[in-house]
């Protein structure tokens, strides 16, 4: 894994959470995105060269959703970005890491994107995404 490409946070409220963070960083998010097939709208912020994802669910049933049900408001995954999507998944289940999705799906800001199953990583929802070219 090369990096980590952002940290994800799930919100009740993106607009509301837009300001916040806008207030932290002392500069607004630079793109809104909704995910669909997940069930998110997401934005985007900047802070030097890192990055954070806010989420929020647009439906009942988005793992968002569930998540903010189960746990409340906070971090809900940290993203690592990899120049192979295919082969690092093929290698983290050789090693015994459980993959939400086999194959990886189309996410947020222009990426292929893969979980690790939070059972497998001490707790901690991991994305794998591949920029797509
Ligand atoms: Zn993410």
């Amino acid at each position: 894994m090369d990096k980590i490409e952002h940290i994800g946070i799930a919100v009740k409220d993106l607009d509301k959470s837009n300001q916040l963070f806008a207030s932290l960083f002392g500069e607004p998010h630079y793109k809104i995105e909704e995910v669909a097939s997940e069930g998110v709208k997401t934005s985007f912020f900047k802070s030097g060269p890192n990055k954070i994802e806010l989420l929020e669910a647009t439906n009942p049933n988005s793992p968002i959703a569930k998540f903010i049900e189960k746990k409340g408001e906070g971090i809900h995954h940290i993203a690592f970005a990899v120049s192979d999507i295919y082969k690092e998944l093929a290698r983290l289940k050789e090693e015994g890491f459980i993959i939400l999705n086999d194959t990886p799906k189309k996410g947020a800001d222009n990426k292929l994107v893969a979980f690790l199953h939070p059972k497998s990583t001490n707790g901690v929802l991991i994305e794998l995404c591949q920029e797509i070219e």
